[in-house]
Parts: C-alpha cells; sequence; structure tokens
C-alpha cells in the first residue's frame, strides 16, 4: 500500500460537452510526464485525476513535483494509504499529518465510505480519528463549522486513505488542449515567460530560435537549448527550431540604411515563423514583446512587424511591467539562464539611433533592397531541429 495522488481539475471542468477530450488530454500528459519516474495508474473520477505507484519502483515524492508543474491542475494533495481499522487509520493520521496539524489551528475530520462493510458509521469514524488527533496534537482545537484544516479520510475497497492539505497546482488548461502555435524565442527573460504563459492556455508549443553565427556565439545557442528544456517541465517535450539568421543580416546590413535594421530584421522573423507554423499545423505566433520597452516596441513598429504576417501573434507580456515579468521567470524557474551574459542577435546589429515610428510603407521601400523570398528560404533550408524532452532535465 502507498501514497497516492489526487489532482483536482481546473478549468476544464466547465468546459462541459469538451470535458472528456480535456481530461484525456491531461491524463495523456501526465502519464508522460511520469513515465520517467516509474510505473503509476492513473485514472480519472469526478473531476479528480488520480495517481497510484504500481510498484515500488515508483517515486511518489518526485510524481508529486512534477505535477505541481502540469497545466490542467488547480490544486493537488496526497493521501497515505494504511489498513481498513480504525486503530491504524489514527496512527496514520497523526503520523502523515504532523506538520499539517502543528502549525494549524482548528480542524476537523471529514469521512467517507466506498467500501460500506466497514464496521463504522463515516460519523463515528470522523469523531474517533478526530479525538486521537486532539489528543495528539492540543494544541489544535476541534472546530466543526470554520475549521483552518478539514482532515479527510477515505474507506476504498482495497485500503484507507488520510488526505493530507491540498496545495496549489499550476493551473492553466491541459496543454495540447488549444491547439499549437510557435513562439520565438531568444535568450533574454521575456521570451520564456511568454512561452509559459501561452502554454498555460492548452497551447502545444514550436518555439523557434534565429542564430547568427559568429556574431553569437555556440554559448547562446546552448543558452537558448537549456531556456526550451526548462520550459519542457510546462509545456511537455517541444522541438526547437534553430534557423540560421546570419546571411539576413548582413544582407540588412549591406544594403539597408542603419536605422530600419532592427525592423527589418523583425520582418524575417515573422516571415520564417509563418512558415514553420504552416508546415507545423500551428495557428499564432507568440512573441515576448512589451509595449515601449525597447525602440522595435512602439504600436508603429509592431504594426510593421505584424504586416508580413497573416497568423495572430499573441504577445501576452504587452502590458506587464518588467518588475512583473522577473519576478515571473524567477518563479519559473527561467529567470538564473536567462540573465547568462551572452548576446543575441538583435543587440550585435542595433542600430545606433532606430526609427520608432516608421510608416510600413517606408519599410517596404527600404526593404526592395533585398531578395526577401530567397533569403526566407535559405534560412528554412538550413534550420536545425533539437528534440527537448523533461526526462533529459
Ligand atoms: P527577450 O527578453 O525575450 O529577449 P526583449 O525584451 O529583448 O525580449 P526584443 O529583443 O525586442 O525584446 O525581442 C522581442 C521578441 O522577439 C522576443 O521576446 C522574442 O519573442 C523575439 N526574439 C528576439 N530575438 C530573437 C531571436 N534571436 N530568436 C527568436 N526570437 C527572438
Ligand atoms: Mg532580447
Amino acid at each position: 500500500m502507498t501514497d497516492i495522488i489526487l489532482c483536482k481539475l481546473g478549468e476544464i471542468v466547465l468546459k462541459g460537452l469538451n470535458r472528456k477530450s480535456f481530461e484525456l488530454k491531461l491524463m495523456g500528459n501526465i502519464r508522460r510526464r511520469l513515465a520517467p519516474l516509474g510505473k503509476f495508474r492513473v485514472y480519472c473520477l469526478q473531476s479528480t485525476v488520480y495517481v497510484e505507484a504500481e510498484d515500488e519502483s515508483a517515486d511518489i515524492d518526485a510524481a508529486f513535483e512534477a505535477l505541481k508543474k502540469v497545466f490542467g491542475i488547480i490544486k493537488l494533495s496526497r493521501a497515505a494509504a494504511c489498513e481498513k481499522d480504525p486503530a491504524a487509520i489514527a496512527r496514520r493520521a497523526i503520523e502523515y499529518l504532523r506538520d499539517d496539524m502543528l502549525v494549524a489551528k482548528s480542524f476537523k475530520v471529514e469521512s467517507k465510505r466506498s467500501d460500506k462493510s466497514f464496521p463504522m458509521t463515516s460519523i463515528q469514524l470522523s469523531q474517533y480519528v478526530g479525538g486521537e488527533l486532539a489528543e495528539a496534537y492540543p494544541g489544535t482545537a476541534v472546530d466543526v463549522h470554520e475549521p483552518e484544516l478539514t482532515v479527510y479520510i477515505e474507506i476504498r475497497d482495497l485500503a484507507a486513505y488520510v488526505h493530507a492539505a491540498a496545495v496549489p497546482g499550476a493551473g492553466g488548461m491541459p496543454v495540447g488542449s488549444n491547439g499549437t502555435a510557435v513562439t520565438l524565442l531568444s535568450g533574454g527573460i521575456d521570451s520564456p515567460v511568454s512561452t509559459y504563459m501561452i502554454a498555460k492556455r492548452g497551447v502545444r508549443l514550436i518555439p523557434i530560435h534565429y542564430f547568427s553565427f559568429p556574431y553569437t556565439s555556440q554559448a547562446a545557442k546552448e543558452k537558448v537549448i537549456e531556456l526550451a528544456r526548462l520550459l519542457t517541465e510546462y509545456t511537455g517535450r517541444m522541438t526547437l527550431e534553430v534557423v540560421p539568421f546570419t546571411h539576413i543580416q548582413e544582407e540588412i546590413r549591406d544594403k539597408c540604411p542603419e536605422e530600419y535594421f532592427t525592423l527589418i530584421m523583425r520582418r524575417f522573423m515573422m516571415r520564417i515563423a509563418e512558415r514553420i507554423a504552416e508546415a507545423n499545423g500551428a495557428k499564432a505566433i507568440v512573441t515576448g514583446e512589451n509595449l515601449g520597452q525597447v525602440a522595435s516596441q512602439t504600436m508603429e513598429a509592431m504594426a510593421s512587424t505584424q504586416a508580413v504576417t497573416h497568423l495572430p501573434t499573441l504577445q501576452p507580456l504587452v502590458g506587464m511591467d518588467k518588475e512583473e515579468i522577473v519576478q515571473m521567470a524567477r518563479r519559473i524557474g527561467t529567470f538564473d539562464t536567462s540573465i547568462l551574459p551572452y548576446e543575441d542577435c538583435c543587440t550585435v546589429f542595433t542600430p545606433r539611433h532606430p526609427r520608432t515610428r516608421p510608416k510600413i510603407s517606408e519599410v517596404e521601400e527600404v526593404e526592395a533592397a533585398l531578395d526577401v523570398q530567397a533569403l526566407v528560404e535559405e534560412a528554412l533550408a538550413g534550420i536545425e531541429r533539437i528534440k527537448l524532452d523533461h526526462e533529459e532535465l
């Protein structure tokens, strides 16, 4: 008999008819996430996904940590299994709930029996276990109306379960339940956060990185690979598309006025992203842009960037403050990697006086000096694909 984990489903409960497919998607994501941690049984009953170890090899502690990062779970708790005997249940509760009982000022016990042959009624069992707990933890009073802690006991077919307090899950919707998008991943602080936010809405993501070797180093690329790998804990496995960007940047540098460098470069990024999206059935382009943060993030600049694609661009950070973005990057675990000091392709060719309020027609005129189509095809032909999985973390 081992612990089980109970995962409460989040928003997907509201989805009526789609609910079943959301549940299946979530269970698939959970199974894949737990596969490297041993053998688990995963099933769903009444908007709760149950995870049970199937044999001794299953690492239930690691599973609990991993499940905190799976989107679609709003809260999760563990329950300890024990013999279906009142004294054994009380002993288990006293030992298993020690930390919770020492902190809480008041508690109550709620019991549920699906095995009706159990010798006590639910109320009798609650009273008995409550009495034993109160004796073991005299600092915590029984309060059946507004308890700080509710202890749940469940008598099921094979065992009895004592539930610990729930902790918050990652929320959101199961990845894959809301389609696919490409996400532009630089080595900066912002784009890992924007990727995380759109994954949270249930979108499967294909990260794209534009790489300008030798202007940007191998170490800069490794950093982006590491960021994408860190994100797989939330997004599930992904394939990073590394697009060779050097020739495009050199062409822009040689043939266009300096003040337009960034704008034209960003238009190339969007065109290539759209083509990768089309090839993979992705329906949107995610970026980490943030209104007013840098010269290329004015509304006019965004208009000229987005004019080259028909796909919606999703910019979840657009209205956030830098400090809020930094906090989130720390929370999801990408910040320390993002601040490693490697150059990005944008910084290498940054104009001294960038155009901040460009007209689209102006940018088009300047860009006419380039063979846009051929450059896009050449970049697409040189893509390197790197498969990433959280198993490698
Ligand atoms: P970040 O912190 O994500 O680098 P930023 O504040 O530096 O963002 P910009 O340099 O203007 O902003 O880039 C805006 C967005 O364009 C980035 O958030 C990212 O989505 C995308 N982007 C920029 N450079 C690259 C790159 N080399 N490869 C892929 N995407 C990029
Ligand atoms: Mg950047």
